[in-house]
C-alpha cells in the first residue's frame, strides 16, 4: 500500500517532464505516505509511531504544478530530516536536493518561484512568500 502511493506521488510528479524520485527516506528510514483528505494544505510531515510520515491532501496536491510537487515533498521530507530548522531552512533544503538532483532548470526555478512569492504567510509558522522566495534565491546562491 505504501509503495502504491508513492508509486501514485511520483506518477503525478511526472505527467510531461522525468522526475527524479524524493528524497523519501529519513536515516534509512523509508517515508510513509498517508491520504488525509481534510488537511488544508497539500502535505504536511509528522511522526508517527517512530515513523516519518507525510500527510497528503490529493484534492489540494491536484492542484500543484508538477514543479511544485517535487518542492512540496522535497520540502516535508527536508522538515523530517530536521525539524529544528524551520520553514525557510526547509525550503532551502527542498531547492537544494532539487538542484543537486538536477531537476531545477531555470524556467522551473523561476516559475517556482514566481508561485511561492503568491504564497500567504501562515498560522502554522510559514513566512511570507516573499520571504520565503528571496530566501531560496540566497540558498541556491551560497549553494
Ligand atoms: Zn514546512
Amino acid at each position: 500500500m505504501r509503495a502504491l502511493v508513492l508509486a501514485m506521488l511520483l506518477a503525478a510528479c511526472s505527467s510531461t517532464l522525468t522526475y527524479p524520485p524524493p528524497p523519501y527516506e529519513v536515516s534509512g528510514v523509508l517515508v510513509v505516505y498517508e491520504e488525509r483528505r481534510d488537511l488544508k494544505a497539500p502535505s504536511a510531515a509528522t511522526w508517527s509511531k517512530g515513523l516519518p510520515v507525510v500527510l497528503w491532501n490529493p484534492f489540494e496536491w491536484a492542484k500543484l504544478a508538477p514543479v511544485e510537487k517535487v518542492f512540496d515533498l522535497a520540502h516535508e521530507v527536508c522538515h523530517l530530516r530536521d525539524w529544528t530548522g524551520g520553514e525557510l531552512a526547509a525550503d532551502c533544503c527542498a531547492v537544494r536536493w532539487m538542484d543537486r538532483a538536477d531537476y531545477l532548470p531555470s524556467s522551473d526555478l523561476a516559475a517556482l518561484v514566481s508561485t511561492i512569492m503568491d504564497w500567504p504567510a501562515s498560522a502554522e509558522g510559514h513566512p511570507p512568500g516573499i520571504e520565503r522566495a528571496t530566501h531560496i534565491m540566497e540558498c541556491l546562491d551560497d549553494d
